[in-house]
């Protein structure tokens, strides 16, 4: 690890933001998930989702109600989109999203200390929502990730009927499906395409 060149790894800040971000992403949207249709959805179970994706992370200014989750919903939107042109290998593309984040989020370093704790850097502004310092802190965190090489890390499920995100944590970067369960699921669908081969 000690020879591994600098800016390989990204900051423990912004990884836990990426954490969050990708858990925001696949908690609200995308239509598929290992291989099921995903429901839409509304209401309380929206809102649950959302407080869910944001777990531990979930402190600051104010709770998610509604119109917090409908917000977050669209965030998560938004870096799906980005995600889903750097599987295509459109970065300009990916880039110019971002910065209209970036400018959307109205992020902006300020230092911040909570009562005992020691100063440390925020993007939002003290009078931030949750949602817009959420807005902020990901877009920056992505951004990071972004001049990192991460685009190789953050990925699309590659199994059929299922478009959940990824991070691709290993060192050789050759994480392709979400989890076990799409990885099983192509794995058992190229023997059963094999032994119906063979019998042929
Ligand atoms: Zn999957």
């Amino acid at each position: 690890m000690a020879d591994e060149p600098d800016g390989t790894k990204l900051d423990g800040h912004h990884a836990m933001h990426l954490e969050t971000g990708v858990a925001l992403i696949n908690a609200l949207t995308g239509s598929h998930v290992h291989g099921r249709p995903k429901p839409a959805l509304g209401g309380h179970d929206l809102v649950l989702a959302a407080v869910e994706a944001l777990g531990d992370a979930r402190s600051g200014n104010g709770r998610v109600d509604l119109l917090a989750a409908e917000r977050l919903r669209n965030l998560a939107s938004r870096l799906r989109e980005i995600i889903e042109s750097l599987s295509r290998s459109e970065h300009d593309q990916a880039a110019g999203l971002l910065n209209r984040m970036l400018v959307d989020s109205k992020a902006r370093p300020y230092l911040h200390r909570h009562d005992e704790q020691s100063w440390h850097l925020h993007f939002h502004s003290p009078e931030a929502d949750l949602v817009q310092q959420w807005a902020a802190g990901l877009a920056v965190s992505v951004a990071a990730a972004f001049g990192e090489h991460i685009p190789h890390r953050v990925g699309l499920c590659a199994a059929p009927r299922c478009d959940q995100v990824y991070i691709d944590a290993s060192q050789a970067q050759i994480k392709r499906f979400c989890g076990l369960a799409c990885q099983n699921r192509v794995k058992a669908a190229a023997y059963r395409a094999r032994a119906r081969r063979s019998e042929s």
